[in-house]
């Protein structure tokens, strides 16, 4: 099947193979291999130092791999610096959000427009942002360092809606928010995906990942060890036991 611009609708738009990144002599993933379609949220899923981040940087171009490809859209990301990668449309929402916490929330969602040359779209997009985050709105003239966690979080993601994406990469968005902080936040990466961007989705709460994720890939000490459908992974007996505390 072809799609309005001839590309196959059903080709990946990541894709991941043999994936090998080391820290000096220390190998921290080992062979990935994974994808992600047009219009998906797959979730990846592990314990503490399962190689998570490590293939996240490497996808956007923050690591040099040791071995393996990433191509976006069919064309390889080798070599290619991380600026180019967000304009190719592979934008990271990094773990701990990296806000800019002196500068105000409408700096730092300007800063997410970086990439772009349009400056009118940008200015749009800006106000866009605002409208669909409310608080943001509120906020927008205070230094982000005074938000809450949760609305960091919703900041962090705005910033990167703001070099519209085509995937956007999410590193452990739930860490250290309340449970119903967090139901707001996979509720937006839902909304997201609805909107036609595609997502991965790094998690160690499996249980809310599962829940809103087309396909996910368990990682243990670098590599896959389980890939799948979310609904089937969440009710393995293995993903229960090590990830559900089932
Ligand atoms: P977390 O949930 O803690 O972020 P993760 O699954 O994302 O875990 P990674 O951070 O990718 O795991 O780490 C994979 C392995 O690489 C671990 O063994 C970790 O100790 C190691 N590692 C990560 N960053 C570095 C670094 N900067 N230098 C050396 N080793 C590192």
């Amino acid at each position: 099947m072809r799609g309005p611009g001839g590309e196959g609708v059903n080709e990946p738009l990541l894709e991941v193979r043999g994936l090998e990144v080391a820290y000096g002599t220390i190998p921290a993933v080992k062979g990935v291999d994974l994808e992600v379609r047009p219009g998906e949220i797959v979730a990846v899923i592990g314990a503490n130092g399962a190689g998570k981040t490590t293939t996240l940087a490497a996808i956007s171009g923050l690591l040099a791999p040791r071995a393996g490809t990433v191509r976006f859209e069919g064309r390889s990301l080798a070599g290619r610096r991380a600026d180019e990668i967000v304009r190719a449309g592979v934008v990271q929402v990094p773990e701990g959000r990296a806000i800019l916490t002196r500068l105000t929330v409408a700096e730092n969602l300007a800063l997410g427009a970086y990439t772009r040359r349009d400056r009118d779209g940008a200015a749009r997009d800006l106000e866009a942002t605002l409208a669909r985050f409310p608080v943001l709105r509120q906020r927008a003239r205070q230094l982000a360092g005074t938000l809450s966690g949760g609305e960091q979080q919703m900041l962090a993601i705005g910033r990167a809606l703001m070099a519209r994406p085509k995937l956007l990469l999410l590193d452990e968005p739930s860490t250290g928010l309340a449970p119903l902080v967090v139901a707001e936040i996979f509720e937006l990466v839902s909304r997201i995906r609805a909107e036609g961007t595609a997502v991965l989705l790094v998690e160690q709460n499996a249980r809310q990942a599962l829940r809103i994720a087309d396909r996910a890939y368990v990682l243990e000490t670098g590599r896959v060890v389980m890939a799948g459908p979310a609904a089937e992974l969440a009710e393995s007996p293995e993903v229960r036991r090590a990830y559900l505390g089932l």
